[in-house]
């Protein structure tokens, strides 16, 4: 098998738990039935979909009723709004920031399309929300504010039961895209006030491909993907069996994990970062610094371009990012850091490390060896040198 990399891009997806995969297996091998079926080959299979539920209800404090399955964050973010839009037809304006992920950017652009009115909030140069802009932004024909509860890039966090207050006094639906959240920090819908939430399972340690939409009890929902009457009629098409099945056991972890994300987790970003920003000169950080996620650190570096970063890191075996995975491979600067004012060359400078529970302290001391070298070097061939990295 080929040797696993250095693995520094869990905002981006994560490796599988062994633990997850156990679970999942006898779903792919035996018991491969369709749980709408007649039969009992099909039919056993329900009882451990509702156990899947059961357990992802648990990570959010939600009731199993509340949670429907679907494909993954970006169906769920679309879902949320679709529903919102439908089932109010005279409110044609949506709320959201200029931060967001692209299931919700992309998707807000495209009703803008049908005619729809957006409003993106601006952030301020830590990426951190005013909520009195929001709630000044809130209309009387405005359906939905969508706010994600933490920054992919940059791991800032957003004040959502704030947000959610607002909404609750302006009779505004409430979304939040949860999916960068679960096993770093605890998510409590009953606190948080959200009416929807949405979460994608291979960010914390489960399959790529499934996810959930949450939706509060006694909020109306119109399904977005209509078919088989499966998911109470909310979501159709056939169950994704062995991947709900591995998203429930990979909550569980996710609840057992969060302690160690908050301590030794944060620790290890702690180490990395502060030993970047110690020693290569030209370094800043992206974001506020106490409102972000325990696990990621996204810097800039002055001088160089972040994708020469990333591709001598990973001639090193190290894997990072710039920005969200969804734009790397474009050469556009990363949305999120000019939305904070960071201006082209900073984005198009910037290095995103996010940690997982499987990163040792080896590894950072690893990247803290193999980083001033490439950055040198880098700035060598752009003609920009510096003192503190010869
Ligand atoms: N929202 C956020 C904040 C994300 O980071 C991502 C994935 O990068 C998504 C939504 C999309 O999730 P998925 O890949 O499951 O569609």
């Amino acid at each position: 098998m080929k040797q696993q990399p250095i693995y520094f891009d869990n905002n981006a997806t994560t490796r599988v738990a062994p633990e997850v995969l156990e679970a999942m297996l006898p779903f792919l091998r035996e018991s491969w039935g369709n749980p709408s079926s007649i039969y009992g080959f099909g039919r056993q299979l329900v009882k451990p979909l509702e156990a899947a539920r059961e357990k992802v209800a648990a990570l959010i404090n939600a009731e199993p009723r509340e949670i429907i399955f679907t494909s993954g964050g970006t169906e769920s973010v679309n879902s949320a709004i679709q529903s919102t839009l439908t089932m109010q037809p005279q409110k044609r304006h949506v709320v959201t920031t200029a931060v967001e992920h692209s299931a919700t950017i992309k998707f807000c652009a495209h009703l803008q399309k049908l005619g729809f009115d957006v409003t993106l909030l601006p952030v301020d140069s830590d990426g951190r929300l005013d909520v009195r802009l929001l709630e000044q932004s809130i209309r009387p024909d405005t359906a939905m504010v969508s706010v994600m509860w933490a920054n992919n890039e940059t791991g800032v966090l957003f004040p959502i039961e704030e947000i959610a207050e607002i909404c609750r006094r302006k009779k505004v639906l409430f979304h939040t895209d949860a999916v960068q959240a679960p096993g770093k920090l605890k998510i409590d819908v009953k606190d948080s006030g959200a009416d929807f939430l949405s979460l994608s399972a291979h960010k914390l340690h489960g399959p790529k491909g499934v996810g959930l939409l949450y939706v509060k009890r006694g909020v109306k929902y119109q399904p977005y993907v209509i078919g088989g009457g499966q998911e109470n009629g909310r979501r159709g098409g056939t169950e994704n069996v062995a991947g709900i099945v591995g998203f429930g056991r990979a909550a569980e972890l996710a609840v057992a994990h969060l302690d160690e994300a908050n301590t030794r987790l944060r620790a290890l970003r702690d180490k990395l970062e502060n030993g970047i920003l110690d020693n290569v000169s030209g370094v800043v950080r992206n974001g506020s610094l106490d409102t972000r996620l325990p696990n990621t650190s996204n810097l800039s570096f002055e001088g160089v371009e972040a994708e020469g970063v990333l591709l001598l890191l990973d001639e090193q075996g190290i894997c990072a990012s710039s920005g969200s995975a969804c734009t790397s491979g474009s050469l556009d600067p990363s949305h999120v850091l000019l939305a904070m004012g960071c201006g082209s060359a900073r984005a198009r400078a910037s290095v995103r490390f996010s940690l997982g529970i499987y990163n040792t302290e080896a590894e950072v001391d690893f990247v803290l060896k193999q980083l001033p070298p490439i950055i040198t070097k880098l700035r060598v061939y752009s003609g920009k040198t510096s003192s503190k990295n010869p």
